[in-house]
């Protein structure tokens, strides 16, 4: 079965609004198992709706169509799907109703143009909007089906979701699911390299890998005839990417960020943490505050940004800071040792670097250390990032917490093999 999505609005074409309605629409329908080929964008403008929605016609069992179905002049969509649908437009008694009840509530009273939204196609169906006028239009024709939804976001969402999903699920021959693999500390590259026997031999499931900043998630999907089916087939390809890329998986759960799988394992585990940041002026205890629970475990998040405050508050040596520059291997240790003795934290965590956008003489942007402690053990990874200030900070502090996991997981395995011993 496939699918088309229309996204009517001149304001999407103008680059006004982002059409998010199209990347919702798509989502949802790939997660139905429905083939979306095409989609199109065009303006409150009749002529080339009509020429929209014919050529979807044409090619397509579903249309979905957003917008352009309020109160207003420049709101065509009914009145084109109408015409060219060859139907005319009556008064839909539930529709009516609804707005009647939606001013009533409001304490307001419709305007004439309100009443202009209880019409829909002959031989089609309102599809009740309890977040607006506008009710979407659901209409059965013989070579398609074309659906009709208000263009607003807070409307159409739970429209699609409660109304239009189920519709569409009855008539998709086939379930698809997905789970994701998301792994950090390793390249997109290097990650395809390892599973390229995988995605050369795929069909279903269909294995696709994403690169985020500082992780890779890898999306394996399966399809087919009903959700146990489609779960028993992901199951072996997932096991076998996790195994591949064993401790570099820090979670195959969808909502799960890598700051919460870093907090987890310190509250897991029972150990304290604390933060001095330089360049990333406190981006990476932000990150770690986003995590509720997290104030079992967090001590200090310090942003030591200029030499001073590093001297001051971390004791970073004078002598150090004049020789090796404040960017450097030696001042991240130092920062990492002189927050560990005054947070008294397990996990301390330094950041120093240059984000740019300028570079003074002897400079490289991009250039950031970061120091890890963890239980008096201490390690300074030298890094060399690209883009601009921004994406040099969300790099930096993305590594930041590749690191401290490498450093929990490196400690909890010594401590075994010693416990074993
Ligand atoms: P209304 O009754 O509000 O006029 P409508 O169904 O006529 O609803 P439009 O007039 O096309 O919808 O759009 C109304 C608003 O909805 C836009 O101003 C925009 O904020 C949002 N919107 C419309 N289309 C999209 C889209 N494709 N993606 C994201 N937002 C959209
Ligand atoms: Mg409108």
């Amino acid at each position: 079965m496939t699918v088309e999505i229309i996204c009517v609005g001149t304001e999407i074409l103008m680059g006004n609004i982002v059409n998010t309605n199209a990347a919702f629409l798509a989502e949802g329908c790939a997660a139905l198992g429905l083939n979306n080929y095409f989609q199109t964008v065009v303006g409150d403008n009749e002529e080339r709706l009509t020429w929209a929605i014919k050529t979807a016609m044409g090619r397509s069992d579903i249309i979905l169509i957003s917008g352009g179905l309020g109160p207003t002049e420049d709101d065509l969509t009914k009145e084109v799907t109408a015409k060219v649908t060859g139907h005319n437009l009556i008064e839909d008694e539930y529709s009516r109703k609804a707005i009647e009840e939606f001013f009533k509530k409001r304490g307001t009273k419709p305007t004439k143009n309100n009443w202009k939204q209880a019409l829909i196609p002959e031989g089609g169906r309102a599809i009740p909007n309890p977040n607006g006028t506008a009710p979407g239009i659901l209409l059965e024709e013989k070579k398609c089906t074309l659906i009709l939804m208000p263009g607003p976001p807070a409307e159409l969402r739970p429209m699609f979701e409660q109304q239009v999903a189920p519709y569409l699920a009855e008539r998709s021959e086939q379930v698809i699911v997905s789970r994701t693999v998301k792994l950090c500390g390793v390249g997109e590259s290097k990650a395809e390299e390892l599973i390229k026997d995988l995605i050369d031999s795929q069909s279903n499931p269909t294995i696709a890998t994403y690169a985020k900043i500082g992780e890779v998630h890898i999306r394996v999907t399966a399809g087919a005839e009903s959700e146990k089916e489609a779960k028993k087939l992901l199951k072996p390809v997932v096991k076998e990417i996790k195994s591949r890329f064993g401790n570099k998986v820090y979670s195959s759960e969808v909502d799960e960020t890598l700051e919460e799988a870093v907090v987890a394992l310190l509250l897991e585990n029972g150990l304290t943490v604390a933060t001095a940041e330089s360049c990333t002026g406190g981006l990476l205890s932000g990150r770690l505050v986003n995590i509720p629970g997290v104030s079992e475990s967090l001590k200090t998040g310090l942003v030591t940004y200029s030499n001073k405050a590093k001297r001051k508050l971390l004791g970073v040596k004078k002598a150090t800071l004049q020789k090796h520059t404040a960017v450097s291997r030696q001042t991240a240790e130092e920062m990492v040792k002189g927050l560990a003795s005054m947070s008294k934290a397990d996990l301390c965590v330094s950041i120093t670097g240059y984000a740019g956008p300028v570079a003074e003489e002897g400079q490289e942007i991009g250039l950031v250390y970061i120091g890890c402690g963890l239980k008096g053990k201490v390690r300074v990874k030298e890094y060399h990032f690209t883009g601009n200030r921004q994406m040099i900070r969300d790099r930096a502090v993305v590594q930041a917490l590749v690191l401290m996991r490498e450093a929990m997981l490196e400690y909890f395995t010594e401590n075994q093999t010693a416990e074993k011993n």
